[in-house]
């Protein structure tokens, strides 16, 4: 009989380490919950960097709006979020009964119980994207002049899909330059884009490929959109290997959605029809960590070239 004690192997008693993990310290602080972390300078000087030189490279004539991380849950309703990512979104709930309903859920917590069943929602969604609320304001301005209006938006947004990796956070900022016209503006936008993004990329000294993406539908439905999102080439993203070939990081996506939000808000490009839409996002945070992970976390050590075009 074989009497020797099995030892467990690493693996089985902590987490495998992620390749990404060694940066936490020096970019965040833990905030009890995964995915959702305080930032610490040395981080966030890179972000607004990073978010200057997007700014360099913002075209002519694009109207700047800034987002609060919250919207109106109405709107993102309307724009169909729920049919495609229901399992993602975050929605703000209160305690909106009277004083004596109010004062019960608080007592019950006093207790020790839970005070969380009389939460109700409220009209308020945590944003999923920066350009949802985008398009209603669009709308607002009627027919889209010749050439179409493009967008630089940004917010702080929310996906609830915890993680304890590092380029996945359930909080994390989104900029997006955004075009509302006619096809043919919205496809030579997003080909402008692609081109002019690949050159940042390399100019920041990031490995990267493009390729056709699907977004994260959800469900057995969501996978046919995927698959049909993918042979109508309306999504591409911007890939860095943050932990070898293998799930390379969307670290920027390129976004074509036909009509659907013109349709939606009932936005007419100059010949009056449905006007077409796309966006290019970039994910601030992922790019951020991508920095760091590729040059380390001495910036003084990261090669000239990339300093300057950070103004460093
Ligand atoms: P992924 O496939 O990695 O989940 P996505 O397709 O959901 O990405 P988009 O909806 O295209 O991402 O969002 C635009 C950009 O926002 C992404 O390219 C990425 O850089 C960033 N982003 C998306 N989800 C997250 C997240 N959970 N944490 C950090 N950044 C994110
Ligand atoms: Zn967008
Ligand atoms: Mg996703």
């Amino acid at each position: 009989m074989n009497l020797a004690i099995k030892t467990p192997l690493q693996s089985e008693v902590e987490p495998v380490a992620d390749p990404l993990d060694h940066l936490f310290d020096s970019l965040f602080h833990p905030m009890g919950a995964d995915g959702v972390y305080a930032r610490t300078g040395l981080y966030e000087d890179v972000i607004e960097r990073l978010a200057a030189l997007i700014t360099r490279h913002r075209e002519s004539d694009t109207e700047v709006v800034r987002f609060p991380p919250v919207m109106s849950r109405a709107m993102l309703e309307k724009s169909g979020y729920l049919k495609s990512f229901p399992n993602l979104l975050g929605c703000v709930c209160g305690l909106h009964g009277s004083e004596q309903d109010i004062n019960a859920a608080v007592s019950r917590f006093e207790k020790g119980g839970d005070w969380t069943s009389s939460l109700s929602p409220a009209d308020l969604v945590l944003s999923p994207a920066a350009c949802y609320p985008v398009y209603p304001i669009a709308a607002s301005r009627g027919a889209l002049p010749d050439g179409g209006l493009r967008f630089d938006v940004s917010a702080d947004c929310f996906r609830r899909e915890p993680s304890k990796i590092l380029d996945r956070f359930q909080s994390f900022r989104m900029r997006e330059y955004v075009c509302i016209g006619n096809h043919d503006d919205v496809a030579t936008f997003r080909e402008r884009w692609m081109v002019r993004a690949q050159a940042l990329a390399t100019d920041l000294g990031l490995t990267f490929k493009v390729d056709y993406a699907s977004d994260p539908f959800f469900g057995r439905v969501g996978q046919m959109k995927a698959i049909s999102q993918v042979q109508q080439s309306l999504k591409f993203e911007l890939l860095v290997p943050l932990r070898g070939e293998d799930k390379p990081t969307a670290c920027m996506s390129f976004n074509y959605h036909r009509d659907h939000f013109g349709l939606t808000w009932d936005i007419k490009d100059s010949d009056g029809n449905p006007a077409h839409t796309g966006c290019v996002a970039f994910g601030m945070d992922r790019l951020a960590v991508a920095m760091f992970q590729t040059h380390g976390t001495e910036v003084a050590k990261w090669p000239q070239t990339v300093r300057s075009l950070l103004a460093f």
